[in-house]
């Protein structure tokens, strides 16, 4: 295992295209253990593939944060085939450090994916899994915290991303 560098949001890799996972090789599995350890060490409860710099539909949750081995999901190619409910609630994202902003997500989702040996699984999540789950999937189509706002939320946001710049609070690590 080993972490990679998280990238910071202007990185363009973090909102390219994520090709389909077609390998399920010992090369995905380094890069699953790799999305894993980056994001205890982080720390935070999910990473996506772009967020290393690895464009394509994967990404790992972990809301125990690596003290439990049963809580880790692994999402390769994953769709979200159903959504119940909406809340507006608080998020952040490794993307954009020590910013949080709150964004609508649905309370239910059902999520349907494939796991690092390419097995097609279902999943019901709610309440912080679904939030994560949905993050993450955003992720997978280059969708940012950012994107989630408009009019004056997204300029006192977009303010607070320069102050951090300005402030070298971010450092591209890459
Ligand atoms: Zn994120």
């Amino acid at each position: 295992m080993a972490i990679r560098p998280i990238l910071i949001f202007g990185d363009l890799r973090l909102e390219a295209t994520n090709e389909a996972v077609e390998h399920f090789g010992s090369e995905l599995h380094r890069l699953v253990d790799d999305l894993f350890e980056t994001g205890w060490r982080a720390p935070g409860l999910g990473l996506a593939a772009p967020q290393v710099g690895v464009n394509i539909r994967l990404a790992t949750i972990d809301l125990s944060v690596g003290t439990d081995p049963d809580a880790r999901i692994v999402l390769a190619n994953p769709e979200i085939v159903d959504r119940r409910g909406k809340i507006r609630i608080e998020e952040g994202c490794l993307s954009f450090p020590g910013l949080f902003t709150n964004i609508e997500r649905p309370t239910e989702v059902r999520v349907r994916a494939q796991d690092e040996h390419g097995v097609l699984r279902e999943m019901e999540a709610d309440g912080l899994l679904a939030q994560a789950v949905c993050h993450e999937l955003d992720h997978l189509d280059g969708v940012l915290l950012v994107h989630h706002l408009r009019g004056l939320k997204r300029r006192l946001f977009m303010r607070k991303v320069e102050k951090m710049r300005k402030l070298g609070v971010w450092r591209e690590t890459a």
